[in-house]
């Protein structure tokens, strides 16, 4: 059976969410899907882990508190070569940027990253990615390999799986005693108000909000409905908002059971960012706007007239 190796990750001793999406390509790809957690301490995040895989490999030793691309290759050089899996998927993030360039260098490997669709086709290995600039989306098929080193990009893979009580295999490691690379220290992100990629409900507003002032009007419907808001990219870039609010391409990845799009056109580099939330509504004066393609439902109208009245209502 082909094996899917999923390189958990973690930071400051916390699974990140990137991990549990990796674990969802098992259902895209059959095979086993085998989760590699190398931390410090991490045993309880191992049992968690389980759930989501068929196999987890822990490997724990104090050197590997902190990610360090470079003892990591060291505790997967051996497992990779041993088992040799189909795929190495890692996340396509600081940590997977790093390190999988190098696992792919190391063992010879095809590699591909950013990918936000994986499949079968034919018996062959097929994966999607955006291309110039985000304005293309590629389908490639994978020239055949014994195997393949991807990574994925965050916020496109669900966090479904789960119930698959999976076995936990401590594997022993023990560090190079030199090493060219090494971990300073941790500087701790500045904190942001709001992650809008957590939020459950998101009142979302584009160009048609017109102006800084109105976005008290959408302010006042989040609060109504617990909502947080963000918008489209010219109203980040006009200052309205803050950057960390941008929904798209160049932002955030939302998913949220609602999203409320106020005046937002439906460019093609916002859509990829929301595409996916349970709900979407959108409130638009223009009947042809490309938003009302992804949209569950569509009111054409004018969100100054209706925002108010909805506003009323909810006060009822
Ligand atoms: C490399 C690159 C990256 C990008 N990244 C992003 C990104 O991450 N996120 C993003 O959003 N964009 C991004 N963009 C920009 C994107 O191409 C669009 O320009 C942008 O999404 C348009 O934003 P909008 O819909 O708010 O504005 P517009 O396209 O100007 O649309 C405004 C909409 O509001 C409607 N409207 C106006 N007044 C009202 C009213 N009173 N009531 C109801 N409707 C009204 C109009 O009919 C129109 O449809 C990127 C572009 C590039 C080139």
């Amino acid at each position: 059976m082909k094996e899917i190796l999923v390189v958990a990750e973690i930071r400051q001793g916390e699974v990140r969410p990137i991990t549990y999406e990796l674990l969802n390509i098992s259902k895209c790809v059959n095979g086993k899907i085998t989760c590699i957690l190398l931390g410090n301490d991490v045993k309880e995040i191992a049992k968690e882990l389980a759930d989501k895989a068929d196999e987890v490999l822990l490997i724990q030793d104090d050197s590997l508190e902190n990610f360090n691309s470079e003892l990591y290759w060291h505790a997967l050089k051996e497992v990779i070569e041993e088992r040799k899996p189909y795929i190495v998927a890692m996340g396509h993030t600081s940590m997977g940027m790093d390190l999988a360039p190098y696992v792919a260098d190391q063992l010879d490997l095809p590699i591909v990253t950013d990918i936000v669709r994986i499949e079968e086709k034919d018996g062959r290995l097929v994966v999607h990615k955006y291309v110039y600039n985000n304005k293309l989306l590629a389908e490639l098929k994978l020239k055949e390999s014994e195997g393949y080193v991807l990574t994925i990009r965050q916020g496109e893979f669900k966090d479904e799986v789960g119930g698959k009580e999976g076995s936990i295999i401590e594997r022993s490691f023990s560090p190079p005693e030199t090493l060219k690379k090494r971990f300073i220290e941790y500087i701790e992100p500045e904190t942001v108000g709001v992650d809008i990629s957590k939020a459950d409900v998101i009142i979302s507003v584009g160009r048609g909000i017109e102006d800084e002032a109105n976005i008290e009007l959408a302010e006042e419907l989040a609060e109504m409905i617990n909502g947080v808001v963000a918008g489209s990219r010219p109203v980040i870039d006009s200052g309205w908002l803050p950057k960390e609010r941008q929904v798209g391409i160049s932002g955030k990845t939302v998913k949220p059971k609602l999203y409320l799009a106020l005046g937002i056109s439906g460019a093609f580099q916002h859509i990829v960012g929301m595409k996916d939330s349970d709900l979407i509504i959108a409130i638009n004066k223009d009947p042809e706007a490309p938003i009302f393609q992804v949209a569950h439902y569509g009111v054409v109208g004018d969100i100054f007239e209706i925002i108010p009245e909805l506003v009323d209502k909810l006060n009822q």
